[in-house]
């Protein structure tokens, strides 16, 4: 489960904190000097906690103000420390790699073309060792299928997507990887909210301290489940009492399915579709901008493997081009926006979709994908946004991300040209974007 977007501005340091390290560092000590003796009641330790220094003096500032505010919301100060006594600043965190490793321009769901991106989800071992995974775990599959109403393929293609059917569930511990994120500022009130749910499990029995495995962002198990989510939706389906996400597959998948089916998830509907499209198509219907399925039919649209259209009864889909209209197009319904509470990238439930289906046996896109075709870069889809405002064409914030608003502009913009009108961003719009005249201003005095 990944996040995205970040927050500034950069967490300040207070007076207030730092008259509080003061007292942490210069004040006396809580925990008593001598052991107590036989019949004398024990004394319970008061006051700040004291902690070794984590070796960034920002993460102590941090951790001494959040362990005070832990405990004065009621967390016990034993749990309190056990939970923050061994963070350290992870580089990837409070490096100097910051600012590459966490910016939207470096997360592979936005900076490469989608074919490319596609190649992971879609090889030949992500594919096999979902069938595989399929086989092996059929009987607990139904049953979390039936349990749930969650298609068992969609399961597996996140669970394989999340961490390669537990391959890589991440070698962090949650505390560690949420105290870094908190530290680091932008996201700090997540990541605290976070913190305070792994307090909670564990305050709950639901697991051990040291039970809190995660990735790099604090994702914990089979199907990464943020602490707040695992509250909310974690499961016990193999029965033994304990909602173990971390080495129970099937507690991982059901809980994975609980969380869809709590999303929206329609068994029995698709994902997707991909379609052929009528000639002269009007690409200005896409992005959502059309969404009935009678409207669809009536436009000529059809499946790209002929026949009718299967929907499960769903009467809404969304027309998607994901690389232009020279590439596969598809119809997105209900259950795409679903897989996307995983994550928001539409390239990653795009993913989802196609590697759960694969899986089945049904590979797609039959489409080609356009790779002669040059896809824009983060920055270069912000200097087209720049280059549409520029003449005329509105085309938002320049945030770098080919969103509706900007693939609405390429398309007037390619109008213009006498272009075939399909919103895609490449190079050579951009080119030919860059070569047209700057619109004189209007509506100015
Ligand atoms: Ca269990």
């Amino acid at each position: 489960m990944m996040f995205a977007s970040l927050a500034r501005p950069k967490w300040m340091l207070t007076a207030a904190i730092c008259g509080l390290l003061a007292s942490c560092a210069n004040g006396p000590p809580s925990v008593p000097s001598q052991k107590p003796q036989i019949g004398q009641p024990s004394v319970p330790e008061t006051g700040p906690i004291v902690f070794k220094s984590s070796g960034n003096p920002e993460m102590d500032l941090w951790r001494a103000d959040f362990a005070d505010r832990a405990m004065g919301a009621g967390h016990p100060r034993a749990l309190v420390k056990s939970l923050l006594e061994n963070i350290r600043p992870l580089p990837l965190w409070l490096g100097n790699k910051v600012e590459a490793a966490t910016a939207p321009s470096s997360q592979a769901e936005f900076a490469k073309p989608i074919w490319d991106y596609l190649k992971v989800p879609m090889g030949e071992t992500r594919i096999s060792g979902g069938q595989a995974k399929l086989a092996a775990l059929g009987p607990t599959l139904s049953a979390i299928e039936a349990r749930y109403g969650v298609d068992r393929q969609v399961l597996l293609a996140i669970w394989g997507m999340e961490t390669s059917y537990g391959g890589f569930k991440g070698t962090d511990d949650a505390p560690n990887a949420l105290a870094n994120m908190a530290t680091e500022g932008r996201r700090r009130t997540f990541a605290e909210t976070e913190l305070y749910a792994l307090m909670t499990i564990v305050e709950r029995g639901y697991a051990r301290r040291d039970q809190l495995g995660s990735g790099w962002a604090g994702a914990m198990g089979h199907t990464q489940f943020m602490p707040s989510t695992y509250i909310a939706h974690a499961e016990d389906f193999d029965g033994d009492g304990k909602r173990d996400v971390w080495k129970s597959e099937a507690d991982a998948l059901a809980s994975a399915a609980n969380y869809l089916a709590r999303s929206g998830y329609v068994k029995g509907q698709p994902w997707g579709l991909e379609v052929r499209l009528p000639a002269d198509f009007d690409y200005g219907l896409s992005d959502g901008n059309e969404r009935r399925m009678e409207t669809w039919v009536a436009a000529g649209l059809a499946p790209i493997t002929g026949g009718a259209f299967e929907t499960g009864g769903a009467e809404y889909a969304e027309l998607w081009v994901p690389a232009g209209h020279a590439g596969p197009k598809y119809l997105l319904f209900k259950n795409f926006n679903v897989f996307k509470t995983y994550n928001r990238a539409d390239s990653y439930a795009f993913a989802v979709g196609l590697s759960g289906d694969a899986i089945m046996g049904k590979r797609g896109p039959l489409t080609p994908w356009p790779t002669h075709l040059s896809p824009l870069t983060v920055s270069e889809i912000r200097e087209l946004q720049l280059a549409l405002v520029a003449r005329g064409f509105d085309a938002g914030t320049a945030d770098g991300i080919a969103g509706r608003r900007t693939r609405l502009a390429v398309q007037a913009f390619q109008k213009t040209q006498g272009q075939i009108a399909d919103g895609y961003p490449t190079q050579q719009v951009l080119v030919m974007l860059q070569a047209a005249p700057i619109a004189a201003p209007t509506g100015l005095n």
